[in-house]
């Protein structure tokens, strides 16, 4: 292996550690902790996973954490009554309901009933299209934490070529927007992109949130480029507990590319860290207070 390992597991604990000093001041200024509350509806055994680390690690930075468990057969109007107690609940700042739902529940109706500044996953429209405008927004955690490793590893991405491979709402459109943001020149590629590995062999930058075990092979990552690997796939072993792997065949690409984030250990850890940083944001926004510094 040739390339440098981005270590998303250190950097999301720099990240969380930042967090944990803005609430310690955060709390004597509001008179109270940022609170965030999480909603998991039904019993999806990786959901309930995800929801009980976003629940632990609020803890551990020194928020309020209200956590709620529905059944599956939950109907949409209760989730909505639901969300909209929890817009009303001063003590919350952030709501994030886990996806997917049960398919009784219209996802994007969830969405549309969080109030956007209580909207710490930064799916609701106002803030896809805040960010999207280029204004302050609460942007998606998985994209925000990928270009948060970019930028600690490249320091400025003005003028690079950045390729985003998937077009999903949650990862591949914000993080096109965000690395627009910061001035690279970026190609969003999906399902019906011609001659993808062609396209992606221009990339100083290579994001892949694809959700298709192994797809990006050694041979089109471009020498030297930084490869940001968002998938998380699960592939059948043996003893049945089966292995992660990303959408990156890593063991090839990182032969070729200046730094690549492994999957486990990379992307992910960074997604829960950018939730706290953004439940923090949205307090302090809420408060009236400016954003907290260096975050
Ligand atoms: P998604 O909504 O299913 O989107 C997948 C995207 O990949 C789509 O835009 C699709 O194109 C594109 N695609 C599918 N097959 C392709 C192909 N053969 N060539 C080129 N593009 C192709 O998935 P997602 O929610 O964005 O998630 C993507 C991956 O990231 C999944 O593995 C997911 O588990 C993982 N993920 C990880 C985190 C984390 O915290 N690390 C968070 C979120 C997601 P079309 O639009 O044309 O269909």
């Amino acid at each position: 292996m040739t390339a440098k390992l981005i270590d998303g597991k250190a950097a999301a604990v720099a990240v969380r550690d930042k967090v944990a000093a803005g609430v310690a001041q955060f709390e004597p200024r509001a008179g109270r902790p940022p609170g965030l509350a999480t909603v998991l509806v039904g019993d999806d055994p990786a959901s309930a996973v995800y929801i009980r680390s976003k629940n632990r690690v609020t803890a551990e930075t020194g928020m309020a954490s209200f956590s709620h468990n529905l059944s599956d057969n939950t109907t949409e109007a209760e989730l909505l009554d639901l969300v909209g107690a929890l817009n009303a609940d001063d003590r919350v700042d952030g709501i994030l309901v886990q996806l997917p739902l049960p398919a009784q529940i219209d996802a994007t109706r969830v969405i549309e009933t969080i109030e956007s500044g209580k909207d710490v996953d930064g799916f609701h429209p106002m803030n896809a299209g805040r960010l999207a405008t280029g204004l302050p927004s609460l942007v998606p955690c998985t994209p925000f934490g990928c270009l948060h490793l970019l930028k600690a590893e490249l320091g400025s991405l003005a003028g690079l070529e950045a390729v985003v491979i998937g077009r999903s709402n949650i990862v591949g459109k914000p993080m096109a927007a965000l690395l627009l943001g910061e001035n690279a020149t970026v190609t969003i590629c999906h399902s019906r992109t011609r001659d993808l590995p062609n396209v992606v062999r221009r990339a100083d930058i290579v994001v892949a949130a694809i959700g298709r075990p192994e797809m990006v092979r050694g041979s089109w990552i471009k020498p030297g480029a930084a490869v940001i690997d968002v998938g998380i796939n699960r592939l059948p072993t043996d003893d049945g507990k089966g292995r992660l792997v990303g959408d990156v065949a890593f063991a090839e690409a990182a032969e070729v590319a200046g730094a690549i984030t492994p999957v486990p250990g990379g992307v992910g850890p960074m997604t829960i860290a950018m939730l706290m940083r953004n439940t923090l944001v949205a307090a302090h926004r809420r408060a009236g207070l400016a954003d907290p510094e260096g975050l």
